[in-house]
Order: C-alpha cells, then structure tokens, then sequence
C-alpha cells in the first residue's frame, strides 16, 4: 500500500501512464495526473481514480519546457507540500530511417523523451532530499538497450534515459532516493497501434511468450518500485517484454 504517498506521473491521460496512475491509485497513493493538451482524457482518468475512492488531481504541463515543469511542481508542493514518486512516462517518437531524420525529428524526441526527464527529476529530488526519501521511476524501452532500425532518435534517447537513471541513483542513494527504470518491450497503446499488423505480426515472432504487453503490465512492476517492497533496489533497469530482450 502506498497510503499518503503523493505520486507525480508525466503523460498520464493515456496509454502506459494512465495504467500507471490508476495502479498507484489502487494502492491509495494521491495520484497527480500530468497531461500536455488533452484535458477531456486526463479528467476521464481522474473520475475513473476518484470512482474508485482514491485521491486524483491534474496538473497541465509540457514537459518539454523547463518552466511549465518547475511551475507544475510549485503547485504540487504548494497543494501537498511533499512528493514521494515521480514516474518519468512522458514520450513521443518520430520514427524514421538515419538517412531521413530531420534534425527536428532528433531534436524533439531527445527533448520530450530525455531532456524532460532531467528537468522533472531535478524539480522533484529537492523535495525529496528534504524528505530524505523517494521514489523516482524513468520509462525506457528495450530499444533503449538493443537499438532498432528507423528509430534511432528514440533509442538514444531511452539509452539516455538509462544513464541517468544510473548516474542518479548513484549520486541520490545517501539521501534515500532510488532510482530505477522500467524499459517496456512492444505494449499495446495508441504509440503502437499506428503499425502496421504485418510488422506487428513480425514483432510477436520475436516475443517468447509470443503476444504483445498491455500497459497494466508495465504498471504492476512501476508500483513495485514505487513500493517499500523495492528499497533495496536502485540504479536497475527491469524490462517488462514477454522475454523479447533474452
Ligand atoms: P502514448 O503515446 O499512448 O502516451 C504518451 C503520453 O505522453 C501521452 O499521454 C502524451 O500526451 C504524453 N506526452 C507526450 N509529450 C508530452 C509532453 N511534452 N508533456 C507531457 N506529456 C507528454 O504512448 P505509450 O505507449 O503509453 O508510452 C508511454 C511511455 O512508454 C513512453 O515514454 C514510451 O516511449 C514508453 N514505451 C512505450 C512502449 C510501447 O510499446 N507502447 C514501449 C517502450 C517504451
């Protein structure tokens, strides 16, 4: 149970962050849902929270930008006064082939899919070091850790991601912060279903256990980490993906 635990996810009015902040919900952490535009979905997600008798507020922020990131988390402290975990979900990707990358393409995905990370992690581990505990869980992807064709913005990227997570829970670990990251393999959300079912079709040959993941799946192992049930565990990235990176 994550009772009194107040619990920040980026990009949670859809996909895998949503599945996040419902499962966080369930063990009655106050969830906030962060969402860049879609206000409608992210009010859908705190109604199904609230329904539920936990405790779901939104806060609208780009995570891309530096200022709405440190303006989000004035108002989360300013309303809670603390924050114990913050899940780094946010992402997009731009996918194409090295010798058709705009450097638009590069530059957006390395922005939203990295540089935010940094920009929220820095925001919420000084709260945290005060409290001198926390939780802070990035979302990576196996591309992250084994590259892919037409992808290799967002590889770089979810590698990024990885370094950090490692180099911060090395520097966070005397103030009782642990930082982890999760890197999905192929889950179906709305970054997925835009493929198309022959390439989905090649990508389930690869997945030992020989389906594609739901978002639950990945959120079960965030409210792991998230959990006093993962103290001992820091620095890690645990990927959730049928067995596809073995
Ligand atoms: P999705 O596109 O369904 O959801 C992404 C969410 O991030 C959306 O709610 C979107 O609005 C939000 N977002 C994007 N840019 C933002 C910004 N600048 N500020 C705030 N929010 C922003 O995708 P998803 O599949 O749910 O992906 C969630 C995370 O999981 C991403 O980091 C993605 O890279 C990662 N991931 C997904 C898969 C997969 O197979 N679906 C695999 C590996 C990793």
């Amino acid at each position: 149970m994550l009772v009194e635990r107040v619990a920040l996810v980026t990009g949670a009015s859809r996909g895998i962050g949503r599945a996040i902040a419902i499962a966080l919900a369930r063990q009655n952490a106050k969830v906030i849902i962060n969402y860049k535009g879609n206000k409608e979905a992210a009010i859908e997600v705190q109604e199904l929270i609230r329904q539920s008798g936990a405790e779901a507020q939104l806060v609208q922020a780009d995570v891309s930008s530096s200022e709405q990131v440190q303006e989000m988390m004035e108002k989360i402290l300013k309303e809670y006064g603390r924050l114990d975990i913050l899940v780094n979900n946010a992402g997009i990707n731009r996918d194409t082939l090295l010798m058709r990358m705009k450097e638009e393409d590069w530059a957006q995905v390395m922005q939203t899919n990295l540089t935010s990370a940094f920009y929220c992690l820095k925001a919420a581990v000084r709260p945290m070091m005060k409290q001198r505990s926390g939780k802070i869980i990035n979302i990576s992807s196996v591309v992250g850790l084994h590259g892919n064709v037409g992808q290799a913005n967002y590889a770089a990227a979810k590698a990024g991601i990885i370094g950090l997570t490692k180099s911060a829970a090395k520097e966070l670990a005397p103030r009782g912060i642990m930082v982890n990251a999760v890197a999905p393999g192929f889950i179906i959300t709305d970054m997925t279903k835009q493929l198309p079912s022959e390439i989905q079709d090649k990508i389930i040959s690869g997945i030992p256990l020989g389906y594609l993941g739901k978002p639950e799946d990945v959120a079960n192992l965030v409210v792991f980490l998230a959990g006093p049930g993962a103290d001992y565990i820091t620095g890690q990235v645990i990927s959730v993906d049928g067995g596809m990176s073995i």
